[in-house]
């Protein structure tokens, strides 16, 4: 059953202050990476007021809204339900948990990034329900948690799931996105032999290792491709085995941010680092016999349902093709709802989209808010694309069970 674009948009404009006052009630609700049990339970509770067919948490705390939806394929809208820290709250023009609305905006943490898209997937979805029509397949909303950490709610959920197509609803400004590069984070340690630091040459200062590699770091060939631009590598966190300034540390952490294009590998990306390594550590006098050894970053996380699960920092890259069928629909669709071509374009970051694609759900991505409020003190939202985001989702949805 097909939706026609009047009935779209009139639906959108009726429940749209419905779902800003929703955003606001889980913008007002902190919910850090492993702290989502209480934005959980509010959002449980709206969809089974919207009355979606079946409501549940999984193991790992992710919340799944499903409308049952006739033998067509099965799609998924996805967001999540974590932020990342308000920081200073004096150093908001607003207080961050507040909610306020000023000037057709909603700010706070969490409004764009992505409470906001969120509260906007859920109400599209839920529209099927409120006009009585049967969906041609089901649609799975899931909100997932720890998307700030790495993505292990959704890696779960794309585990679980049959689905054939899904939407990644982080903020676009209302423009179709297909991909972004990886994230994989690396842990390089250099070990050398702790000492008294007025006896420099009884130790070996790991130091001089860390100095050697970082200097030879901008030497390392990064891949690129045509459309996401090039790998980069940054040095982040540096840390050593020692809080006393008069001891020589026997081991220094360097922690390096590397952003890859889906032609490099992680295992790709540890053999090239690793290879600079030695061979720099080989080549300086002043960093003789410092050993070194690089990997990717694993953690063991604890979700607030209490699933324990040891994680590598991967978020994998993904590039949906310009002529992938499901794409070339959801651009049709989108210009056809909103009455412009914005083209299709990538994150510069990454998201869970890359989870649900190298489990093999093809992705697009589209969210209202402009992004590059993510992660700032003026994080907000525009209610105007908030609105036109009801229209968009559900738009997309139809083109995906089209295509999917
Ligand atoms: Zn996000």
């Amino acid at each position: 059953m097909t939706i026609s674009l009047d009935q779209i948009r009139a639906i959108a404009r009726q429940y749209h202050p419905a779902s800003v006052e929703f955003a606001r009630d889980i913008v007002a609700i902190p919910s850090l990476p492993g702290h989502e049990s209480d934005v959980a339970a509010a959002i449980i509770n709206e969809m089974t007021q919207l009355s979606f067919d079946e409501v549940w948490t999984d193991q790992a705390g992710n919340v799944i809204g499903k409308i049952n939806g006739a033998e067509g394929p099965a799609i998924i809208l996805n967001g999540h339900m974590d932020h990342v820290d308000a920081g200073l709250l004096e150093s908001w023009p607003y207080p961050p948990f507040d909610a306020h609305i000023i000037d057709g905006e909603l700010w706070g943490r969490g409004t764009v990034d992505m409470k906001g898209p969120v509260a906007c997937m859920i109400y599209a979805a839920s529209f099927y329900k409120q006009m009585g029509l049967t969906p041609p397949g089901d649609i799975y909303v899931t909100i997932a948690v720890m998307e700030e950490i790495g993505g292990l709610g959704s890696q779960y959920l794309a585990s679980q799931l049959n689905a054939q197509a899904a939407i990644c609803g982080e903020p676009s400004n209302n423009t179709l996105r297909r991909g972004h590069r990886g994230r994989v984070e690396l842990n390089v340690e250099f070990e050398g032999q702790s000492a008294h630091a007025s006896v420099p040459h009884l130790g070996i200062n790991p130091h001089y290792g860390a100095a050697a590699f970082l200097q030879a770091l901008p030497t390392i060939p990064l891949a690129s491709d045509a459309v996401l631009g090039s790998s980069t590598v940054a040095p982040t966190l540096y840390q050593t085995d020692q809080i006393s300034p008069n001891v020589i540390p026997g081991t220094v952490h360097l922690t390096l941010d590397w952003r890859n294009v889906p032609t490099e590998s992680p295992e790709a990306i540890v053999a090239k680092a690793n290879q600079v390594l030695q061979t720099c550590l080989k080549d300086s006098a002043a960093a003789a016999n410092v050993q070194a050894s690089i990997a990717v970053t694993r953690k063991e996380f604890v979700t607030y349902t209490g699933m324990v699960h040891d994680f590598p920092s991967i978020f994998p890259s993904f590039l949906l093709p310009q002529d992938h069928p499901m794409l070339q629909a959801a651009q049709r669709a989108l210009i056809e709802a909103l009455g412009r071509d914005d083209g299709v374009s990538v994150w510069r970051f990454a998201t869970d989209g890359g989870h649900l694609m190298a489990a093999g759900i093809p992705t697009v991505g589209f969210g209202p808010g402009d992004d590059a409020l993510a992660h700032t003190n003026r994080e907000r939202i525009s209610l105007l694309q908030m609105e036109e985001a009801l229209t968009g989702y559900l738009a997309l949805t139809q083109a995906l069970f089209q295509s999917a």
